[in-house]
């Protein structure tokens, strides 16, 4: 088979663990052929973005401080993950050169005392620049063949929206098939750095914040693979959250859509585009565990199994929001009323996360994160309030709990089968939002009622033993 196969940042945390993803690969590639995505080493992203912060502020020191702990661990990692010491040796020389790099581009920042969004783009791009050259040289240290590409040496081709780019598909395509293919057939084992891409002018982009996803199934999808799989820590998408559900299973099997739904909601986060450039040409995924390779992980597909083809697959819950409730007469048949709440609320850059109108459109409810619910209050308050707003009711502490699975659609009686259950614990439903797409059935709780909650679904819908 052609796998594409993509490690998270855990998976590479320590020399052990690149050595159990080293061995991994080499074993699968004497029957396969593989291109590996890897993710910045973990914390190393957030690290870097600090950096950015200390620049703004004219940390000097605080910033160059930091670097250093990068460069720090990465040094230990390449320790820990190579055994010969001739292979040690020239893999340190490699990044001792980036390191440089990275120190230039700092000073450069510093120099200037600002950051704009494409030289962020190009601070951030070192984590996965770092990790690709660990993972590659300690495949090369078990004897076989391998390089590390970045994303932009991939081919990987993007608009200049700088910290959310997107790839250009149709010279990405032509360029990493062109790059990738001949590798491949030269039995070498690429380690492309996800997240990361160039502009037309050669500028580097990113995809936004988990965007190795991204990188993962762009790369699958250019270059036609069997399959893709997304290795982590986690053994699948799971009907819910073990910590909650003692028995809680994972997925077998779910489709892109339900897939898509279950990453915004679900306690592996997904980044959101990820299943963009598999659509079209129908190429399976698999979610799995770095550490637990023998379970086979959730397999997602354009078309499960008609056995696998459960009403609700799962119930997740996303705790410690908060919810304001909007009123006001005249709000009444006004056009525009909720462009301008959300518009308000897209300048202070909170995002919304649930929403939802009542027919009278007098009152519209909308929940955001807890850490944005005093900029969205008073935002909101500044702008609105005496004016299209009469009253601001804020309730802080709120679940979102949501039910997946693309067997709701259609299906009479699931939302009094959730509800009933949900007033059997005696718990009050403080909002509910379903999509028309009928995909997911959403609601609120105080977030005290959380785990009862999601227990009496998960035992209504007998999703212990949906395998
Ligand atoms: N390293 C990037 C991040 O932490 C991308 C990724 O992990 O997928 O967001
Ligand atoms: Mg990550």
């Amino acid at each position: 088979m052609k796998l594409v196969i993509k490690f998270g940042g855990t998976s590479i945390s320590t020399g052990k663990n690149i050595k159990i993803v080293t061995r991994y690969l080499h074993s699968l590639s004497k029957q396969n052929q593989i291109v590996t995505v890897c993710s910045a080493v973990s914390g190393v992203t957030d690290d870097l973005i600090q950096i950015s912060k200390f620049i703004q502020k004219g940390n000097k020191e605080k910033a160059n401080q930091l670097a250093k702990t990068i460069i720090k661990k990465h040094k230990q990692l390449a320790e820990e993950s190579i055994t010969k010491s001739q292979n040690k040796k020239k893999l340190i020389e490699k990044l001792n050169s980036d390191f440089n790099e990275l120190e230039e581009l700092l000073h450069g920042m510093i120099l200037l005392g600002e950051v704009t969004p494409r030289s962020l783009d190009y601070l951030i791009s070192f984590g996965e620049r770092l990790s690709i050259i660990l993972v590659s040289f300690a495949i090369h240290d078990l004897g076989k063949k391998s390089i590390p590409l970045t994303g932009k040496e991939a081919g990987i081709i993007t608009d200049s929206n700088f910290g959310e780019a997107k790839p250009l598909m149709d010279t990405t395509r032509i360029r990493v098939s062109k790059i990738i293919e001949p590798l491949l057939d030269k039995k070498v084992i690429p380690v492309v750095g996800g997240f990361t891409g160039a502009d037309q002018h050669g500028s580097i982009t990113t995809f936004g914040r988990g965007g190795s996803d991204y990188t993962a199934t762009t790369i699958a999808s250019c270059l036609k693979a069997d399959e893709i799989w997304l290795m982590s820590d986690v053994d699948g998408l799971m009907t819910a959250d073990p910590k909650i559900i003692k028995n809680s299973k994972v997925l077998k099997e779910v489709s892109y859509t339900e897939a898509i739904e279950m990453a915004l909601f679900g306690a592996k986060q997904i980044h959101p585009r990820t299943f963009e450039p598999l659509l079209a040409k129908k190429i399976p995924m698999r979610i799995r565990n770095t550490f637990n390779t023998k379970n086979l992980g959730t397999y997602v597909t354009a078309s499960p199994d008609a056995a696998t083809k459960k009403t609700v697959k799962c119930v997740s819950a996303i705790r410690n929001n908060g919810l304001i409730d909007v009123r006001g007469g005249s709000m009444v048949g006004a056009p525009g009323t909720a462009a301008k709440i959300f518009s308000i609320l897209a300048k202070v850059d909170v995002n919304i996360m649930m929403i939802s109108q009542s027919p009278s459109e007098s009152s519209i409810s909308i929940v955001v994160k807890k850490a944005d619910l005093d900029k969205a209050v008073s935002a909101l308050e500044m702008n609105l309030l005496g004016k299209l707003i009469k009253k601001l009711e804020v309730t802080t502490n709120v679940t979102i709990i949501a039910l997946i699975g693309s067997g709701m659609r259609g299906t009479v009686g699931v939302a009094s089968r959730v509800f009933d259950a949900v007033a059997k614990k005696r718990v009050n439903v403080v909002m509910i939002a379903q999509g028309s797409s009928e995909l997911n059935i959403a609601f609120i709780v105080k977030d005290a009622s959380c785990n009862s909650v999601v227990q009496v679904l998960h035992d209504e819908f007998e999703l212990a033993k949906i395998n």
